[in-house]
């Protein structure tokens, strides 16, 4: 079975069979990973192997953090205006889709947040023109979400602003390569390319720490967790033993240009399929198309029903779109091959000829 789930997401088989052999007695030691303390060496040493591979991946410089966190991407949604933001000061964001909106709605509680731009009026098939954002000269930030994969909206260039860039990079984190160095906090939820859900990362440069305002939880602080390594209280050690397998295989597989490539190939068949037919369409501006998350809808939504069954018997998994907008998304994170995208487009193809 292939599956497209957006989140938790498709991990590498190599990762999971190699979790599966050591699940019992990791090295030799006669423990699971899972039953060590997290002060123990041997945890220690994986958690330094992942950041220090996560930093090879990425070229983080050493004046960035990495830090590993728990509550998803969502508590950073609270985390990033309580880190940076003077209490009802300004901060900007841009307002591409679904998690955009999150976003702003949890700063809101916290900072005076200016929308710079939306495409809401348009349903979220575009992202605003750069020459028309509102940006604040006094703002904490602007925060984006450059892959949005509800709507499957992406831009991978990093904009010029006056205020530090902060970027949600859940669901295009380690798709491609990217330059870290324009950015002032890039934070993930794991469960997409990175890992399962439970571990969050947050990378961020370090002259933005200590800026935190008194009331900011300890466990939201990230001068806090960067002083102690991540373990200010027990991380989630097996979620990070996970990540570090993920790493070393994307390493293995020669890091992001490789990645790139195959990402690209991915989206190119499916989009390329999904252009040359008259049942299936997908809404958003070709330039800003998302490589991770292709939505889809068919010419007859009375269809989707069908499809849907009819795909899961054919192992195809995770179709459905989400439920704030239906039709049909495919997530093609780095765990899906590129076999998983033909099988798709052959099932689709079928199923047009069928009842097209
Ligand atoms: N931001 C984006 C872009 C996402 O895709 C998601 C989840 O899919 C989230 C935030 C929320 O992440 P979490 O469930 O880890 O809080």
């Amino acid at each position: 079975a292939w599956n497209f789930c957006a989140g938790p997401a498709a991990l590498p088989e190599a990762v999971l069979t190699r979790a599966a052999e050591e699940m019992l007695d990791w090295h030799g030691r006669g423990l699971s990973f899972m039953e060590m303390s997290h002060r123990s060496p041997e945890v220690v040493g994986v958690v330094e192997e992942a950041e220090a591979c996560l930093r090879r991946l990425l070229a983080i410089g050493d004046d960035y953090a990495v830090l590993f966190l728990q509550g998803g991407a969502s508590t950073q949604f609270a985390a990033v205006p309580l880190n940076l933001a003077a209490p009802g000061g300004p901060a900007d964001y841009l307002d591409t889709g679904q998690w955009s909106k999150k976003a702003i709605a949890e700063g809101r509680r916290y900072a005076d947040v200016g929308v710079v731009a939306s495409d809401a009026a348009g349903n979220y098939r575009t992202v605003p023109p750069r020459d028309s954002w509102q940006l604040r000269e006094d703002a904490a930030y602007l925060h984006l979400t450059p892959n949005e994969t509800i709507g499957g909206v992406e831009f991978t260039e990093a904009p010029v602003a006056p205020a530090p860039l902060v970027a949600d990079l859940s669901s295009t984190l380690l798709s491609r390569p990217l330059d870290v160095s324009h950015y002032g906090v890039i934070y993930a939820g794991a469960q997409k390319n990175i890992g399962p859900a439970g571990l969050t990362l947050v990378i961020v440069r370090r002259d933005l720490l200590g800026r935190a305002r008194p009331e900011c939880p300890a466990m939201l602080n990230w001068e806090t967790a960067a002083a102690a390594d991540s373990m200010y209280n027990t991380p989630p050690t097996f979620a990070l033993y996970l990540a570090a397998l993920v790493f070393e295989w994307l390493e293995g597989l020669g890091g992001l240009p490789a990645m790139a490539e195959r990402n690209r190939r991915k989206a190119e068949t499916l989009y390329g399929f999904i252009d040359n037919s008259a049942f299936y369409a997908n809404p958003v501006d070709p330039p800003w198309r998302s490589w991770m998350n292709v939505p889809f809808v068919l010419a007859d939504d009375g269809l989707d029903k069908r499809f849907l069954e009819e795909a899961e018997a054919a192992g195809l998994l995770n179709l459905k779109g989400h439920r704030s907008v239906g039709g049909m998304r495919a997530s093609l994170y780095n765990a899906v091959p590129q076999a998983a995208v033909d099988d798709l487009v052959v099932f689709m193809a079928d199923f047009e000829r069928r009842c097209g």
